[in-house]
């Protein structure tokens, strides 16, 4: 059994050992029971910085200990691979090599289930070279960017890997990805994150994973259509051929406009799902430090202090998503002639500056004639306006936060606060590219932040945009078979399906979506382990 003690509170200089050795006081423990502390987060309310730590114990059945309010036994958590009886007659196709497809994939592989995985985008290597060519030429490969291509939308980024879902498979996420290769701390750490950089060969070393289990990755191979009898997948079309299909996992994310048109006449039944949009605000990462965690600020247990900002004055919620710490804004266009921002790091966050996404809710009303794809249509007609107004370049809008509240361009340049955005920018007010009365709505939410945060209305703070990907503006319904209504056979998986948000929750869906073909079926004979 699993004995928990948590709520240890010290202060940032404390290590994991002397956590333990308070833990086996508190629970009165004698010195041979193992533990290791199995959680750490940083408080800093109240204007006093410390790390809030649990350990764990595996104890043997009937073993004493002293009880106490923050003192319990944990059941051990148990995900169940078995797979059922019914032999599946064709190998399950998996699209989209992002998070959700990945362990999906990775997880029948492992199971003798040979995938083949369609992948639009090239591998990392291609993708490399793709987003430097965009980030230095402006040339964009709609196929391959910072949305597309293995890894998925996530393999450029900061690799936060906390997540509101509060689910084992969750928890089994992480510990895939510490075995195949993440820092064990995300385990631990309440906030855990990977960096783009370890994120990289994570990924590679899953694929090499798939291909040893006898599963295929098909780079440069997009899903064009679906191939329907009776109301059953029976084949997949794609750029390269036809596949003969029984079961197909669609994790295609957020950003695959071609294809939910494409399914949406194909008679894929799917409905409009609100999402936010928005600009990326940058300040410097030193000022964020003090302002949250005062003289601790730069201390090593606590790296670069991070913020979640929530408020609603309008009609609309505003808030903070996905910041950065230490990062740089990215191009994160996928569409021609259309303008994107996103937010990444590597696992050292040593960038000078911090940002994050200041994104206002987008409410039903703003979706014209509540068309399926009406999001989807909202969040072009945004992008399309700002590569316009940047002169039909990528050079994203970009002015001082004092502008944007005085609605007025007063500015002909940045300050202390230097733009990261990769592809360069385009001095001019961010405004335009708002929502009516969300710019209003943001503005009035901005010195509600501040007195949360000193400095976050600093003038020379840096706007650009827009953000306008924050989740899927699209759901592909799915039942509680997790298979489309309209296509027995298709599971709508991960972000762009509309059943997760963020690296961790689309994972545990490919995570969920697998084990639901697993429980019903079994390899193909001969092929199975
Ligand atoms: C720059 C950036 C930074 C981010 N930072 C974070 C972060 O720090 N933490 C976090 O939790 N989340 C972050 N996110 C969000 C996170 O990346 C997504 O929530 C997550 O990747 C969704 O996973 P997914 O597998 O559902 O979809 P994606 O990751 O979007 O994967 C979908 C895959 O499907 C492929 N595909 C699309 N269409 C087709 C087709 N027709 N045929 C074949 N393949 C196709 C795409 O090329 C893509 O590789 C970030 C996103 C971006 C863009």
């Amino acid at each position: 059994m699993i004995l928990t003690v948590s709520d240890i509170r010290t202060s940032p200089e404390a290590t994991s050992a002397e956590v333990v050795e308070i833990a086996r006081r508190r629970a009165g423990l004698s010195r041979s029971m193992e533990g290791a502390v199995s959680r750490r987060s940083v408080d800093a309310r109240r204007g006093k910085v410390e790390l809030v730590w649990s350990a764990a114990f595996t104890l043997p059945q009937g073993a004493k200990y002293r009880a106490g309010e923050h003192i319990r036994i944990m059941d051990e958590e148990y995900i169940d691979y078995t797979c059922g009886r019914r032999e599946l007659s064709l190998r399950p196709v998996v699209v989209g090599f992002g998070p959700a497809g990945m362990i999906a994939a990775l997880t029948l592989a492992e199971a003798g289930f040979r995938p083949v995985v369609l992948e639009r985008g090239g591998d990392i290597s291609d993708r490399d070279a793709c987003v430097e060519r965009f980030n230095r030429e402006g040339i964009l490969d709609e196929d391959c960017n910072i949305q597309f291509g293995e890894g998925g939308a996530g393999t450029y980024s900061d690799g936060k890997l906390n997540t509101g879902v509060n689910s084992p498979l969750c928890r089994e996420v992480l510990r895939i990805l510490v075995r195949f290769g993440a820092d064990p701390d995300i385990l631990v750490s309440a906030k855990p994150h990977i960096g783009t950089d370890a994120l990289k060969s994570i990924v590679v070393s899953i694929r090499k994973r798939i291909l040893e289990c006898g599963g295929e990755v098909r780079f440069r191979t997009a899903l064009r259509s679906l191939r329907m009898k009776d109301g059953r997948l029976c084949a997949v079309l794609t750029d390269q051929g036809e596949i003969p299909a029984s079961h197909c996992i669609l994790a295609t994310g957020h950003s695959a406009r071609d294809l939910f048109r494409q399914l949406f006449s194909d008679g894929i039944s799917m409905e409009a799902k609100l999402f936010s949009m928005g600009v990326r605000i940058e300040h410097l990462q030193a000022d964020i430090d003090t302002a949250l965690y005062g003289s601790y600020a730069g201390h090593p247990a606590l790296g670069p202090a991070d913020y979640k900002l929530w408020d609603r004055t309008g009609r609309r919620g505003v808030y903070s998503f996905c910041m950065c710490p230490g990062g740089t804004v990215v191009a994160a266009a996928s569409m021609a002639g259309g303008i994107v921002t996103n937010g990444m790091s590597d696992s050292r966050r040593s960038g000078e500056n911090a940002n994050s996404a200041l994104v206002v809710e987008v409410l039903p009303e703003d979706l014209s004639d509540g068309h399926p794809l009406a999001g989807l249509k909202l969040q072009e007609q945004v992008e399309r306006a700002a590569f316009r107004a940047a002169g039909e370049s990528y050079h994203a809008p970009c002015c001082r936060l004092s502008d944007f509240l005085e609605d007025h361009l007063s500015s002909n340049g940045p300050g202390r606060i230097l733009p990261t955005y990769s592809a360069g920018v385009s001095w001019q007010s961010v405004s335009p590219f708002f929502l009516p009365g969300a710019a209003a709505d943001l503005r009035a939410a901005i010195p509600r932040f501040a007195r949360r945060i000193r400095g976050f209305d600093a003038p020379d703070a840096m706007l650009c945009g827009p953000e306008t990907r924050t989740s899927s503006p699209v759901r592909i319904l799915r039942g509680e078979s997790l298979e489309s209504g309209s296509c027995a056979g298709l599971i709508p998986c991960g972000e762009g399906a509309g059943y997760a948000g963020g690296i961790t929750s689309a994972a545990a869906d490919g995570l969920r979506c697998a084990l639901r073909i697993m429980r019903e079926f079994s390899p193909i004979k001969g092929e199975g382990k």
